[in-house]
């Protein structure tokens, strides 16, 4: 048959993935999947677990979904694991990017096709498909949010604003923040917006593990550095739990009190405390990505594999890993402020009213 061919001549059974052949020993379809997310610290990926689960089992297969707690060593650990306990389909949302390379040539030796998800994993052919949102695109909702409230169109300014980017070892990272500085160098060359820091570099803003206190320590030092006279207009935040941490920080400040409004913060993910912090008016803004259609996707793919179909793919050029461009499905984010959330949010069953009381 078909599966047998392919196998008898190397390839993957995609035809793209190398090394993936995971469907070409017939048994794959109801096998195990192992599915590796990062932290449970964040909703969104109890979220994609759950759903993943939820969608591989309604397909007839088995899961083993696992947290890596932010720690690379853990991750792999779990990767290993699943090799071992003969797991036909990897499907792994990175901690760090670029430390898989060792457990995916595991993987591949053991013809275990693997699905990047969310974030791309890096350095490595043995990755055969990437599920995704427009990542560049997120970046550029986040920037525009802040230029249109600003009114940097309509020439207004000049207006200070910091900048904050997520994790340097998430590839998803750069992507958030080279979208929104499309939107915002032109106006910090114009001097339309300062950057009171200076401090206007990714490895100058990043935050290592998006984590919510290291970027609220990096805003209180900012604020007492830089904006002892100053006001901070807009601050851009790649990600929700990073704008908790900054928006503490600016309420430790006095910010929020009566004759210092909070300045504009964006966001990312759609996190059940921000989005009732946009509704009581702190935060500003989040992209909301939904992590529903990022499983289906997700399951699309692994099934394909396995079952010797061709995964869907709407990105061939954008996901250059190091060692390849992986075929990658995008989803599209949506800007989420106080006008929209109750249509975005609410209309599709992301939370209830209630939940948002
Ligand atoms: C994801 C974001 C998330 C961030 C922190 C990124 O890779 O794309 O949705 O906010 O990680 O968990």
């Amino acid at each position: 048959g078909l599966t047998l061919s392919l196998a008898a001549c190397g390839q993957s059974a995609n035809g793209v993935g190398d090394g993936a052949s995971g469907a070409a020993k017939g048994d794959a379809k109801g096998g195990l999947v192992g599915i590796a997310m990062p932290t449970k610290s964040s909703e969104r990926w109890i979220n994609d677990g759950n759903n993943m689960v939820k969608e591989f089992q309604a397909k007839g297969y088995k899961t083993d979904l696992q947290y890596g707690d932010n720690v690379v060593e853990n991750q792999v650990a779990q990767l290993e694991n699943m090799i071992t306990k003969g797991a036909k389909l990897l499907v792994v949302a990175a901690i760090d990017g670029s430390s898989l390379t060792n457990v995916l040539q595991k993987a591949a030796d053991a013809h275990i096709p693997v699905i990047s998800y969310d974030r791309l994993i890096r350095g490595t052919k043995n990755v055969d498909y990437y599920a995704t949102f427009d990542n560049y695109k997120v970046g550029v909702l986040q920037g525009t949010y802040i230029a249109d409230k600003l009114g940097l169109k309509d020439g207004k300014g000049p207006f200070n604003v910091e900048l904050f980017a997520g994790s340097p070892d998430d590839n998803n990272a750069n992507f958030f923040f080279n979208g929104a500085m499309s939107v915002l160098k032109p106006y910090i060359d114009e001097k339309k917006v300062v950057v009171q820091s200076g401090q206007t570099a990714f490895n100058q803003v990043a935050t290592l593990r998006w984590d919510g206190g290291v970027a609220q320590s990096r805003m209180d030092n900012l604020l007492s550095k830089s904006y002892t006279s100053a006001r901070v207009d807009a601050v851009l935040s790649p990600y929700d739990g990073i704008s908790i941490g900054i928006l503490s920080s600016l309420k430790g400040v006095g910010y929020g009190t009566a004759g210092k409004a909070l300045p504009i913060v964006t966001g990312q993910d759609a996190e059940l405390a921000s989005v009732k912090s946009i509704i009581a008016g702190e935060q500003t803004q989040t992209v909301y990505k939904d992590t529903r259609e990022l499983a289906k996707v997700a399951v699309q793919m692994g099934d394909a594999v396995l079952t010797g179909g061709k995964p869907e793919v709407n990105d061939t050029t954008q996901y250059e890993n190091g060692a390849k461009t992986v075929p990658a499905y995008l989803l599209q984010p949506v800007s989420v402020d106080k006008e929209n959330y109750s249509k975005v949010l609410v209309d599709s069953g992301q939370y209830s009213a209630d939940q948002l009381k």
